[in-house]
């Protein structure tokens, strides 16, 4: 079934749409059998998780971290991951950065912004991104490489329209300011009930875990 899922997905994706399988609870075989169907980046939300698969896989797809960060799984997390979807506080891009400095490597991360102001989640508010982004962008061993935003969840995924309208506009906003060390090349936006809406209102990079993997127990 996943490697179905995938062909269909990718065949129905528009051209120039990243997909990033969302792997939470998923095994290395069930992950391995997505990337065997063409998936070329795999999100994963917790370090640990990412690890047990991680030893496993290896390189054969990039892998992206689309969870929570801890301050204390940081160093793990450089090792293993390609990209950092979820910085939301120059704290933590300062520690990600730090541990970059020792590894001899450079992170791209994504800034996420919390769109729907929501207390209980993670993410900057849309007002705090442009400073935030300014003073990331002096930090050497990291490079901001675009936006993600969940929004919050709703059935209908035309509710999210608006969260998505407003992450664009403040990536746009961004890309037009030409911050030095700053490429606004990436918005991550859509999971597998809104990515329709979201790749509408111009994302360029989905997180689709549902879709391809079936349910979660
Ligand atoms: C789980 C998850 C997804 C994918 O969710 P589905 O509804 O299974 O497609 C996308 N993004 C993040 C951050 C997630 O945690």
């Amino acid at each position: 079934m996943i490697k179905e899922n995938v062909q269909r997905i990718l065949n129905e994706l528009s051209e120039g749409v990243e997909l990033v399988g969302a792997a939470k609870t998923r095994t290395a075989d069930e992950i391995l059998e997505a990337i065997n169907a063409g998936v070329k980046i795999i999100g994963e939300n917790y370090v640990q998780e990412a690890e047990k698969v991680f030893e496993v896989i290896g390189r054969k797809a990039r892998w992206h971290f689309i969870g929570h960060l801890q301050k204390n799984k940081v160093k793990k997390a450089v090792a293993i991951f390609d990209m950092i979807e979820t910085v939301d506080s120059l704290e933590m891009a300062r520690e990600i950065d730090k541990r970059c400095s020792q590894a001899s490597k450079i992170m791209y991360v994504l800034i996420e912004i919390n769109s729907g102001r929501e207390k209980q989640k993670f993410g900057a508010l849309p007002e705090d991104a442009i400073k935030l982004i300014e003073e990331v962008s002096n930090l050497h061993n990291i490079k901001v490489m675009g936006l993600m935003t969940m929004g919050p969840r709703f059935g209908d995924p035309e509710d999210s329209r608006p969260y998505f309208v407003e992450t664009r506009k403040i990536f746009e906003r961004i890309k037009s300011l030409d911050i030095q060390n700053v490429e606004m090349r990436y918005l991550s936006m859509g999971m597998s009930n809104s990515c329709k809406v979201a790749i509408e209102e111009g994302a360029n990079m989905v997180r689709i875990g549902t879709l391809i993997f079936g349910g979660r127990k």
